[in-house]
């Protein structure tokens, strides 16, 4: 008998469609998955985090810096299907998400995945009937930085220094001080978008880095992330001007 097919593995739940001959409301039946159909679902929710595991793929050239980026610890991330904001409670790599959408690079609507093959450990162990099973040990496993730039010194020196001074910790705490009234707290706030704006172009000038791959290095720019705070950047000249996002209602 499929795993399926198994008394234990059937959901019956109540409807309120009509009753059973006996007056009880009729049962809708259904099958639990207990296997992946490939039906690519969770591909369109975004790319998977990598893990330790995964460091060979970006060695072989099946990952490359550019088709991966860093969420920082303390970010500001919307769980799939955007219904909440939660701060990432450790960094994390992702495989990118295509240009403008939100299911994962690799994913193609009619081929499905195009490293299916190889695809990050993530991949493989998800299943979408038993979502938890994916941060058993994530903390532990979990792909960093370090590991990718370990041997490249000066860029964790770098990596460090940013987090000094642009990191997420200190972003919110500003921002937490700014719905108090505190107007220091603007000032602290532009600390660190000028920090995050001027190391990006600096590591490609000196070290030649690509722009592509500084999503990765740094994590995505804070004038784009701080919208998750609820505000916006607009750049006059070299001025940078912090304003809050209007919300439906205020418009
Ligand atoms: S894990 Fe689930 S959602 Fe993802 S491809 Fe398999 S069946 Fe589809
Ligand atoms: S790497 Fe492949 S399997 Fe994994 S989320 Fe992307 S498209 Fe899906």
């Amino acid at each position: 008998m499929r795993e399926e097919d198994k008394p234990e593995n059937r959901v019956e739940i109540l409807t309120p469609q009509g009753l059973e001959s006996s007056g009880a409301p009729q049962k809708m039946r259904m099958k639990k998955r207990s296997h992946c159909v490939r039906c690519g679902s969770c591909c369109k929710g975004g790319g998977p985090v990598l893990t330790k595991g995964d460091l060979p793929l970006f060695l072989s050239g099946i990952l490359s810096h550019e088709t991966a980026y860093t969420i920082r610890e303390g970010e500001l991330v919307r769980t799939e299907g955007d219904e909440e904001i939660f701060a990432a409670p450790m960094e994390l790599i992702k495989i990118r998400e295509k240009e403008g959408a939100r299911g994962c690079f690799f994913h193609g609507e009619e081929a499905g995945c195009a490293i299916y093959e190889n695809r990050p450990s993530q991949c493989r162990a998800y299943k979408c009937w038993a979502p938890e099973d994916l941060l058993t040990g994530l903390e532990k496993e979990r792909l960093t930085r370090k590991e990718i730039f370990g041997s490249v010194g000066i860029l964790l020196e770098i990596i460090a220094r940013h987090e000094e001074k642009s990191s997420y910790g200190r972003l919110s705490a500003a921002f937490e001080r700014l719905a108090q009234g505190s107007e220091d707290a603007v000032e602290e706030i532009m600390d660190a978008l000028q920090y995050d704006t001027y190391v990006r172009p600096f590591l490609t000038e000196r070290f030649s880095v690509p722009g592509e791959t500084l999503d990765l290095i740094l994590g995505r720019p804070l004038v784009e992330t701080v919208n998750a705070f609820g505000f916006r950047i607009e750049r006059e000249g070299d001025e940078y001007i912090l304003l809050p996002i209007e919300t439906e209602e205020q418009k």
